[in-house]
């Protein structure tokens, strides 16, 4: 008898969306980044609805290693590069191409025992100050690169930080202009937010995460709602107990909501040990019979209380919509002070998983 809450994946909407991203980038080939377990999808179940990108990009080895197994045999890109000298001679071993960021990666590559030459992404920081060569250092570092035997192609990459805002990308451009423009290299610099707003910025290769996965780089679903983008995600679940409150009662641990009327509350089995957000105040829209409301009263583990007043029909048995198809999660996380990308990541192990059509 399990809980009546479930995640359904649509594999459809992640083909889908990577239609969107092709459209928007018609010239660039595409890595689908699948890093943190496919931002919470399961890299293992999904993979397959993404099998007509041109590369797979993530940062685990372990995950690099799965595709691996499971019979991908093209591109995989690892973000943040190896961590060890004794990774290279595994990530030869996979075929891997690597981010290379820190002076200490070129000698390991140098010292290398190789079956092939590993294909590398020059990663410059251009104005994040996260990972990444200074742009002045980009063709010294290059010619480097190009004279160790253990390096196959190479291709210069940076990664922005506002590329969903007003900020925009111009400033980091032309950092990497100034310290690039005489390198004859493939060039990667797009993030989701880039590919859909900034195709100045497309160049060989783009590298989208939450549009494949239907939500919005901003965190507000109005930026995508005109793209073609679906949801792949949807959150589920069941009333599972109905309340009826006098003026006055209050609802759930330390009581944050009281009512002011008298008015009926459905229980749902779903709480922050399922991966929903517990900072969501009352108020956070929620879907009840397909009808919109909003939740109550502090988050629990286990569940949470939902207003009944604009579904007077629904009952113990009624299903709800926590987040997806009908209710973006964007909307959800923003209640929650958060952005789609933590919510769909922090889907919890404990809810069951079924992969749809
Ligand atoms: C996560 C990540 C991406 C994808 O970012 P989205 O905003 O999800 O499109 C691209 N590049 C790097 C280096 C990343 O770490």
């Amino acid at each position: 008898m399990p809980r009546p809450i479930a995640a359904t994946l649509s594999l459809n909407a992640l083909q889908n969306n990577l239609q969107v991203v092709r459209r928007h980038s018609p010239k660039s080939k595409v890595w689908s980044v699948v890093k943190a377990n496919a931002y919470g999808h399961g890299l293992a179940r999904i993979w397959q609805g993404l099998q007509q990108t041109d590369g797979f990009a993530l940062l685990d080895f372990n995950e690099a290693v799965l595709l691996r197994e499971a019979g991908w045999h093209g591109p995989i890109l690892l973000l943040e590069g190896f961590f060890s000298a004794q990774d290279l001679k595994e990530v030869s071993h996979y075929g891997l191409t690597t981010a290379v960021h820190s002076h200490w990666q070129l000698d390991a590559l140098a010292k290398a025992e190789v079956s092939a030459p590993i294909d590398v992404y020059l990663k410059i920081n251009s104005g994040m100050n996260r990972l990444g060569f200074h742009p002045k250092e980009a063709v010294e570092i290059w010619q480097q690169l190009r004279a160790i035997s253990q390096v196959g192609e190479i291709t210069l990459m940076t990664h922005f930080a506002s590329a969903d805002g007003p900020e925009g990308i111009n400033g980091q451009l032309d950092k990497m202009e100034q310290g690039t423009h005489s390198i004859s290299a493939p060039r990667c610099y797009a993030n989701s937010a880039a590919t859909l707003w900034h195709p100045q910025a497309h160049h060989d290769w783009v590298r989208p995460g939450i549009i494949l996965y239907g939500a919005s780089p901003s965190g507000r679903a109005d930026d995508v709602a005109n793209t073609g983008l679906q949801p792949v995600m949807t959150l589920s679940s069941e009333i599972i107990a109905v309340q009826s409150l006098e003026k006055g009662d209050r609802v759930g641990y330390s009581g944050r909501y009281q009512a002011e009327q008298s008015q009926r509350i459905g229980v749902v089995a779903c709480g922050y040990a399922d991966g929903y957000p517990r900072h969501a105040p009352s108020g956070t829209p929620i879907i009840v019979g397909g009808v919109n409301t909003r939740t109550l009263g502090t988050v629990s583990m286990d569940m949470l209380m939902v207003d009944l007043t604009p579904c007077p029909e629904a009952q113990i048995g009624t299903s709800v919509e926590l987040w997806g198809k009908q209710l973006p999660i964007d909307d959800v996380a923003a209640a929650a002070g958060t952005l789609g990308y933590e919510l769909m990541s922090a889907l919890a192990q404990r809810v069951p998983v079924r992969v749809s059509a």
